[in-house]
């Protein structure tokens, strides 16, 4: 039979059940068992494409072209491995089809309602999600109780109920610390699974989010009056680095207590590459800073992936790295000064692109390691066309003209902003003898995309004549993927998200080799 571990969270939202599910997933998988995971978010929009990032976080794209929650990369991260757009499921999915459904005539005549027919599509999504793996971990967002989880919190009692799959429910809650009576307070993790259990739900494991460590006396309390035996209370105490949650878990046998609950046999000592790499985060023996100049700077989600794949590259090198988000709306020189590399992330609307271009020129012109992504990229060519090469030229997001450097791609819909960018895995050719051929080692690699726009290839010869070199060719369409300026030490821009395939245990080349080619 096949097996479902349930998230849901208590108390406060961004606890980071995201990291809780995706650690644990992670050593489950260390332990051969087959995992998939997915999300279930309660908003409406059908995925979060059409969201500004400030909104709620970074846009998080599959290698499948699937615009998804940023929780996917946690879990693409951890895990190692590719998930698909059947990862991530928002209520506007769900009643989207099931409206779909009824128009078809579908229901037979019956009336359409929540239960059961939003809360059966829910279950036919977790359950298609399981179908070839041993475990599925279905994390539900929001915190319990509130109004619009509801139909996913039903549709997981009614799976906990069935006989079709074996289920596990993991909590996650918050113990807070009372400074002033030093105490810590587990009453709110007590309020927390009371409305969990009066939607008919009973944890099987409760894991707390405290600052400070919970002695056995809080352990007890939580396990008496939450019906929760003692070793399934788990604490995962605030840590400098997330990548530590695993072991922290690990410590406290959360893969073992779930392997006997549903029957798995666990290979006792294993030294898995994770462990390895965990430790070079503790043995790092410099700080380099590294700048990120966008627009979305005021939530850091916005940029979670660029920031995940900079701290693989840091822990890949044993380097501490200091992240700086620099406004693209206010940045000046004196922002850019001290940073040992630069990135100008991918990004929408005009807003902010002065800030963008005088990054990039500085990086240019003070050999400043760079990298530039999507958007970042459109404009490294902009401004080596303006600045190197003496010819004017505009990009046509923020306005038609006839010297585009950048342009909207022929079939592209300008209507319906919904998935309808050029989402996920496209093939790029490399060519020998360049930087991204020594970055990557091969001759061609796939990446992922999120955008509207393309290179126009009439100003190819232009900037090759002035010492750019355009080294990353989409084989199918010609699409110029990937620039940079030989001249300099590291510049390199790239149309695809590098960020999107970094893995802790395999972080992405562009990354490795920015911090690698700082020289301090
Ligand atoms: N706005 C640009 C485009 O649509 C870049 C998108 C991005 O940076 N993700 O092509």
């Amino acid at each position: 039979m096949k097996n479902i571990i349930f998230i849901t969270g208590g108390v406060v939202s961004s606890l980071g059940k995201g990291i809780i599910a995706a650690s644990t997933a992670r050593l489950l998988k260390d332990q051969g068992i087959k995992v998939n995971m997915m999300k279930c978010d309660p908003y409406l929009n059908v995925d979060p494409g059409t969201m500004s990032p400030i909104e709620h976080g970074e846009v998080f794209v599959t290698a499948d072209g699937g615009e998804t929650d940023l929780d996917i990369g946690h879990y693409e991260r951890f895990l190692g491995q590719n998930l698909s757009k059947s990862s991530s499921l928002t209520s506007g999915k769900v009643y989207s089809k099931v409206l779909n459904k009824e128009r078809k005539g579908e229901y037979l005549g019956k009336t359409v309602q929540v239960i059961p027919h939003i809360t059966n599509q829910i279950k036919e999504e977790i359950l298609n999600n399981v179908k070839d793996h041993d475990v599925l971990f279905v994390e539900v967002g929001g915190t319990v109780g509130d109004i619009e989880s509801l139909p996913y919190i039903e549709a997981l009692r009614q799976l906990m109920l069935s006989n079709e799959v074996n289920t596990f429910l993991l909590h996650l809650t918050y113990v807070p610390y009372l400074k002033a009576s030093k105490e810590l307070k587990t009453k709110p993790t007590q309020h927390s699974v009371k409305e969990l259990q009066s939607l008919g739900l009973k944890p099987n494991m409760i894991v707390t989010r405290n600052e400070i460590s919970l002695t056995n006396k809080e352990k007890e309390k939580i396990s008496l009056f939450c019906n929760v035996p003692i070793e399934c209370i788990i604490e995962s105490q605030d840590v400098d680095s997330v990548y530590k949650i695993p072991l922290i878990l690990k410590n406290q046998k959360i893969d073992q207590i779930i392997a006997d609950y549903f029957g798995f046999d666990l290979v006792k000592s294993t030294h898995s590459k994770l462990e390895e790499i965990i430790s070079n985060i503790n043995e790092t023996n410099k700080e380099v800073t590294v700048g990120i100049v966008g627009k979305y700077v005021q939530l850091e989600d916005s940029y979670k992936s660029v920031i995940e794949a900079i701290k693989h590259a840091g822990i890949h090198h044993k380097v501490k790295t200091k992240i700086k988000l620099i406004s693209a709306q206010k940045a000046t020189k004196e922002d850019l000064l001290p940073l040992d590399a630069i990135i100008v992330p991918g990004g929408f609307g005009e807003s902010g692109i002065d800030g963008k271009l005088l990054a990039i020129k500085y990086a240019r012109e003070n050999n400043v390691p760079f990298l530039g992504i999507c958007l970042g990229m459109q404009l490294s060519v902009l401004e080596f066309c303006n600045n190197v090469c003496n010819k004017e030229v505009t990009h046509e997001e923020f306005g038609k003209n006839d010297n585009n450097i950048i342009k909207i791609m022929e079939d592209q819909d300008i209507n319906n902003l919904g998935g309808t960018l050029r989402l996920g895995n496209y093939k790029c050719s490399i060519k020998e003898k360049t930087l991204a051929h020594e970055v990557y080692g091969k001759d061609s690699i796939e990446e992922r995309h999120r955008h509207r726009y393309e290179f126009n290839n009439e100003y190819r010869e232009i900037l090759e004549e002035n010492g750019m070199v355009i080294s990353g060719i989409n084989p199918e369409r010609n699409l110029v993927e990937i620039v940079e300026i030989p001249s300099n030490d590291y510049f390199i821009a790239a149309q695809y998200h590098p960020e999107l395939t970094s893995k802790l245990t395999a972080p992405n080349p562009l990354f490795v080799n920015l911090i690698g080619s700082i020289r301090r």
